[in-house]
């Protein structure tokens, strides 16, 4: 059985479940960081922003 990740915690104190849109207890917006596609864009935009650095550093 895979386990839950519950990393955040909700303005209520509620653990928030990781991925979820809304919060399991007051049904409040969660945080940008408790979305998959946030930590998914940082690992993709990372090495282009770095990638830039580089460039810009070289040129
Ligand atoms: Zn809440």
């Amino acid at each position: 059985m895979a386990e839950v990740r519950r990393i955040f915690t909700c303005k209520c104190g509620y653990k928030l479940r990781y991925g979820a849109a809304r919060c399991g207890d007051c049904y409040a917006p969660t945080p940008f960081y408790n979305r998959t596609y946030f930590w998914r864009a940082i690992i993709v935009l990372l090495p282009l922003a770095a990638g830039t650095m580089v460039l810009v550093a070289v040129a």
